[in-house]
Parts: C-alpha cells; structure tokens; sequence
C-alpha cells in the first residue's frame, strides 16, 4: 500500500526506536483503497498509544497533543489531518451500556473490536513489513464486492453497541455497498437495543445518511430493519396505500423518498434535504376521505410545520434558524404548485416573495420536485406552469424588490404625522400599506406609500395635526 502523508514514516521510526508494533487502522486504510478522502488517521499500537503521541508531537515541533486518559487515546493535528492514537485493545460488553470494559490486547484484537471487515483492515507501519496490509476478515474483498458484513457474529456486535447499526446503513448509503444478509438479519435481531443510544449519536448518522449522495438507499435499509420505526416512527406512518371505493392515494414514503433524492441531485444544503423528508409528514394525521372528493390532506403543510417542531426537539436537532427554516419550507411547500395551476398573477408571485423571502430559490426546488406524478402529461404541463412562475418571480422581484420586503414607511413616521400614541391604527395603517403593495395597487416605493398613508387614514377618520 502507498503511504503518503508524511506522519508515517516519522512514526514507523520513533516506533521502531521504541521497539513497539504499529499500524493505521480502521477508516483511513478503508478510504486509502476506496480512493476517498479522510480528514483523520487511526494509529494503533501495542503500547500505550498516549506516550507514542506524546513523543511524535514532540519532535514535531511541540503540537498540541489532546489527551483522553479515560479512553487511553490521544491526538493532534498535523498537516491538515487529525492524527489519533490509541492502544491496542480488547473488549467485553455488558448488557446495558454502550460502554465495554477494556484490556490489553494484540493487533487481532484491536480489528476483531470494528464495526465491519471493510473497517477492520489495518497497514503495517513496522520497518520490516511497512506498508503491508492486515487483512483478517477478508475486508479487501468486502471493499471490492461492496459489501458490509462484521468481522464477528453480528447478532452480539450489534448487541454489543448498538450504533454500529446505523453505521451500518449510514456506510450503505454512503458508499452504495450492499449488507450482507446475515449482517442484515443481525440488525433485524437487535432493532430495539438501537433505544439505549442517544439521539444524538443516532442523528449524527441519520444526518450523514442524509447527506449520502442517495439518501433514500439508506432511508430504505432503516425502513427495512425496522430501524426506522423505533425512532422514527413518524416517517414509517407515511408508508402504504388505503383505498376506499376503488380509490386510493399514493403511497407516501415512497413518494417522499422520491423527492428527497430530487432534491438531494441539485442541493448538498442538509437542511433543504430536511424539508424535502418532512414536507407531507402530516399527511397521515390529516388524511380523510371525502366522497366526491377522494383522499384529502387539508392542513397538512401547516400542521406539519408544528410538527417539525416537535420532531426537532425530540430528535435533539438544532431548535435554531435551520429548524425555522424547515417549517417555513414545509408551511410553504404546495404554494408554488397551487399557484402554477391558476393563471399567474404578479400580486400572487408577489405575495409568495413576500412570504418566502431569501428561501424562495430552495421552495421553488423542492416544490418542483414535489411533482411525482405517474401521468407523463401533467407532470409536463405542471413543468411548464412552474417555467413561468420562475420567469415571474424574476420580473417582479426586478420591478418591485419584494424579497426582503421592509415596510416603506415606519410606525414612527405614522405617529409623527399624526402626532398619534401608539395604538391599533398604527398597525392598521402599517398592514394597509402592505397589503397595497402586493396586490400591486401602488409600487413598492416610499412616495407612494405616503401618498397612500394619508388616503387610509383619512378613511379611519385620522386627520393630519
Ligand atoms: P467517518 O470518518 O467517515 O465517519 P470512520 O469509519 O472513519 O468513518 P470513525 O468514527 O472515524 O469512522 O471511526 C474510525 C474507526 O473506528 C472505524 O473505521 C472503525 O474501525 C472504528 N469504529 C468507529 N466506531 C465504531 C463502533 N461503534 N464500533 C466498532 N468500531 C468502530
Ligand atoms: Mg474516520
């Protein structure tokens, strides 16, 4: 194997020096041979991997060493990569922790404690045998064939930490590699032991699922282990068709999935790709079948707002602008297709900016994705209704500046003009203003909308002073 970065060949020396065996193990030697980038190298040695880091970082040029006496690992930068360093080590379970109890171990332990074969390959980084790969498992094949499988018996791997599961699905949906079925059954085996991880550990591969370049291979595999349902249960309610008098609705995990990977082709925002998800997730809750009507969803797209709320806090996902984001995608997600099925007005393009504001490029991308249907026709003139509602949005931003709409005239300047406290009327006047502009009665223009402050207060009966 070549070994480029130059931290190999100063810790083969020092090691050597020492007199202690060494290699790199696990995710970099996996990426080295997938040709991927990593931004971190593991080192593993017979020893105490602190002292090894202490004494590399020394020569160096006194780095900055991070030491986790617990975890007996320790790290430092060097040239762009994040360089860890732990011992070699075994490891036994127990039944209700994630956390293993740790001896001393060989090399062979050391791999026989990873998650799968493909992370399991270690290189040598001793002098008589640098560079040579140490392949116990058969990883370098797994790599090839593009499959994941655990170099131990999965049924106790993944009972033993239970987020090697997600891992699982999350390198699955990475790298488009296959679990293999005894892996995959193991998973199956284990589903409800994924409820003693944190949100937080899940959603960190839940999130880097969802940034895979084909989110739904992974979303998936979670649906098919049952993954999914322990703690997303919400997504898994989108699943299946009901149909009442020979009508039914389409199913809607499917069709979910179909967007988010829409999505997910023209946009690497993880966010855009959370509103892609989440966009009909209340559909289950607001379903109803109206005869003459068939399947109806009312309020979905507003109720759903309130549940990405709760979704998030539950989750453990950021309660910030990103969340804010998600829910005025989701509020928003069906104006752009109800307003290409009217004829386009400019007020309501101009009322969609208003609403939209910066994130109107991102609904219009998920609003086109969002259009799934099986009937070639519709989709075409549906394709066709948004190339114009594109082309509008362009003419009235241009003319009217709707985008980051700020009111053209400030409730301070109504109250001075009408020497008024501050009162109801103030904000009437304001929304009146508003309201004028984007109905298009007058331009979005500071003139204007003076001219036109006088005449709404002259209706409330407010006279000049
Ligand atoms: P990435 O860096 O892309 O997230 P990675 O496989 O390098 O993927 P890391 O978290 O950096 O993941 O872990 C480095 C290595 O440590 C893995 O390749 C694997 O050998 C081992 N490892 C990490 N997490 C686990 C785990 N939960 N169980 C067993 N081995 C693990
Ligand atoms: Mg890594």
């Amino acid at each position: 194997m070549q070994l480029t970065h130059p931290i190999f060949k100063v810790l083969s020396e020092i090691a050597t020096a020492k007199g202690l065996e060494i290699y790199v193990i696990g995710g970099y030697v996996r990426d080295l041979i997938l040709r991927r980038p990593s931004k971190d190298i593991d080192i593993v040695v017979l020893g105490s991997g602190i002292e090894l880091a202490e004494t590399a970082a020394k020569q160096l040029g006194n780095l900055n060493v991070s030491v986790f006496k617990n975890f007996g690992t320790a790290m430092f930068r060097y040239k762009g990569m994040e360089i860890e360093f732990v011992g070699a080590r075994k490891e036994s379970y127990q039944r209700d922790s994630r956390k293993p109890i740790v001896e001393e171990g060989t090399v062979d332990d050391d791999q026989k404690r990873r998650d799968f074969t493909i992370n399991a390959l270690a290189i040598s980084l001793n002098q008589e045998t640098y560079g040579q790969l140490v392949d116990p498992f058969g990883g370098m094949q797994d790599l090839k064939d593009g499959i994941l499988r655990t170099p131990l018996d999965p049924v106790i791997t993944f009972s033993d930490d239970p987020l090697r599961m997600m891992r699982a699905v999350r390198f699955a949906s990475q790298l488009n590699f296959t679990i293999e079925a005894i892996t995959f059954e193991g998973i199956i085996a284990n589903k409800e032991r994924l409820k003693i991880v944190s949100k937080e550990r899940i959603m960190d591969e839940f999130n880097k699922i969802m940034a895979s370049p084909r989110p739904s291979v992974g979303l998936k595999l979670l649906e098919q282990t049952g993954l999914l349902d322990v703690f997303f249960p919400e997504l898994t309610a989108l699943k299946g068709v009901e149909s009442v008098d020979g009508i039914g609705h389409k199913d809607n995990f499917y069709h979910t999935l179909t967007v988010l990977d829409s999505v997910s082709r023209v946009s690497d925002d993880l966010w855009l790709r959370w509103a892609a998800l989440l966009h009909d997730i209340a559909k289950p809750v607001t379903k109803k079948f109206i005869p003459g009507q068939g399947w109806t969803f009312y309020g979905h797209n507003h109720v759903g707002e309130r549940m990405v709320g709760k979704l998030f806090n539950r989750l453990k996902l950021p309660q910030n602008e990103k969340m804010k984001y998600v829910q005025k995608l989701v509020s928003l997600h069906m104006r752009p297709i109800v307003l290409s099925e009217e004829i386009v007005t400019d007020s309501a393009v101009r009322r969609l900016l208003f609403d939209a504001g910066d994130d109107i490029d991102d609904l219009m991308t998920l609003a086109e994705a969002d259009i799934t249907s099986k009937n070639e026709v519709k989709v075409r003139r549906f394709m066709q209704n948004f190339q114009i509602v594109r082309q509008k949005l362009k003419e009235v931003e241009e003319k009217d500046a709707i985008r980051n709409f700020q009111p053209p005239v400030s409730g301070e300047e109504i109250m001075e003009t009408f020497n008024l406290p501050p009162c109801k009327a103030i904000g009437d006047i304001k929304n009146a203003i508003k309201e004028a502009i984007l109905e298009g009665i007058i331009g979005n223009d500071p003139t204007e909308a003076r001219e036109y402050m006088f005449k709404v207060a002259a209706e409330l009966g407010i006279q000049k002073q």
